[in-house]
């Protein structure tokens, strides 16, 4: 059927990178928020006000999340470390964190001086294993920090049951999930706190931005000073008046989501539903035919997950039944087919180039602090079987037409049925 030589050998590729869609996304509505917010004169949520509802960063943290109290924040990282001081973590504690993970959880855990533990993955699903949670457990663990990675959720009622054995906070780290259901709740929702990011790649993007979000409201009444020096925000009386009060109450810094950022989430927030729906329908389509090439299982879903949402598209490989060739051989034979980047899982926190605390000699650390969050002593056997026998990609292809599906497909049959000739 594919007589043409692989791309990556010189033949023909399958498509062209014009045949995907772009990320992020800017239409005409965008251009006119964005240039709304820049001509409003009002930058920063400690700008002047001119008028009730001139307030893009409330409009957009009310819109987000009709279901609770929302803190748009800087970034996903800021959102964790307002978290973490809000749940009052403190030097020397030790905070559960997922192997297998963007560097951005066990960097927050270091911001508030306790110690990351690095924990294994549910080799199914790629997400935190509640049994290797259980095991790593100690009387100094002060919370979890779950992690619903690319497109997959981990095991909440597990992790919930752990949690509350211990009397300890679980915090949701969705910033790769935005709306993912599990049986009735909301992704973000069944922790202490849940904590979103919005950085450009992220489903729901506006260049640099976060969220945290919390039903409990002595919770998000410190997270909302945590992220703007102390200060929180009053109700509208007159103009002319900062929309922000002095409260105090916590020693806060600078987390601000700027009001372009939050024209731009609330423009990216109202395709988000109809993006998501899309994502999933083409990740179930590919789920089903890619599941019939040799060597490609899809990633588990625990049977709670009502609703998924896609930040990556995964797949587990066998590479025994593919000549054996390396995980990065395979990514760039099928990338030189399909022109989108194709890449595996991220490397394991034990052995991450992003994450190495002892490059920082200048930090405060005392030895005995350094011996305990030197990353080298944890082993994360599933994540790093996944590191080598995954593979990703990012959302925004899976938001092309069924031709693009088709493409995909096409390519991933004609690599994988000829994997001996993938050059290593
Ligand atoms: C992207 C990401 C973050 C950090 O978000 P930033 O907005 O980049 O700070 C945190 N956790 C996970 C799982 C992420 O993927």
């Amino acid at each position: 059927m594919f007589k043409s030589v692989l791309s990556i050998r010189g033949g023909p590729p399958v498509a062209k990178r014009e045949d995907w869609p772009q990320w992020p996304r800017s239409f005409k509505s965008t251009e006119a928020a964005v240039t709304g917010a820049l001509r409003s004169g009002r930058w920063s949520i400690s700008g002047f006000r001119r008028h009730p509802g001139a307030n893009l960063e409330r409009q957009f943290a009310q819109q987000f999340a009709a279901f609770h109290d929302a803190i748009p924040t800087a970034n996903g990282t800021a959102s964790l470390t307002i978290a973490l001081q809000a749940l009052e973590i403190q030097p020397g504690d030790e905070v559960i964190v997922p192997g297998l993970v963007w560097v951005a959880p066990a960097v927050a855990v270091l911001a508030v001086n306790a110690v990351p533990v690095l924990v294994d993955v549910d080799p199914h699903t790629l997400c935190l294993d509640p049994a290797a949670v259980d095991r790593a457990i100690t009387p100094r663990t002060r919370a979890i920090i779950v992690v619903h990675l690319y497109c997959s959720m981990a095991d909440l009622d597990a992790l919930q049951a752990i949690a509350n054995h211990h009397g300890i906070p679980l915090i949701e780290d969705c910033a790769q999930t935005h709306g993912s259901v599990w049986n009735d709740r909301r992704a973000g929702t069944l922790g202490s706190v849940g904590i979103f990011s919005l950085h450009e790649g992220k489903p729901l993007a506006c260049g640099e931005g976060g969220i945290a979000i919390t039903n409990d409201d002595e919770l998000a009444s410190r997270m909302e000073r945590l992220r703007a020096n102390g200060r929180s925000y009053r109700p509208f009386t007159e103009t002319n008046t900062f929309d922000l009060e002095e409260v105090g109450g916590v020693l806060g810094t600078n987390y601000a989501m700027s009001e372009l950022q939050a024209a731009l989430a609330l423009d990216s927030l109202s395709r988000l539903e109809a993006e998501n729906d899309l994502r999933a329908a083409n990740a179930a389509r590919l789920d089903r035919s890619l599941a019939r090439l040799p060597g490609i299982t899809p990633i588990t879903r625990p049977a709670p997950v009502k609703r998924q949402t896609y930040y990556h598209y995964a797949l587990h490989l066998d590479r025994s039944t593919l000549a054996d060739r390396s995980i990065s051989s395979i990514c760039r034979a099928l990338q030189s087919e399909l022109n989108f980047w194709i890449h595996p899982p991220y490397v394991p926190l034990n052995r991450n180039l992003l994450y190495q605390p002892q490059s920082q000699p200048h930090r405060w650390w005392d030895d005995h602090y350094r011996s305990r969050i030197d990353p080298c002593q944890f082993h994360l056997p599933a994540a790093e079987h996944a590191h080598q026998n995954a593979l990703v990609f990012h959302h925004s292809i899976l938001l092309a037409e069924d031709a693009g599906m088709a493409k995909i497909e096409e390519a991933f049959a004609k690599v994988l049925g000829r994997a001996e000739e993938i050059p290593e």
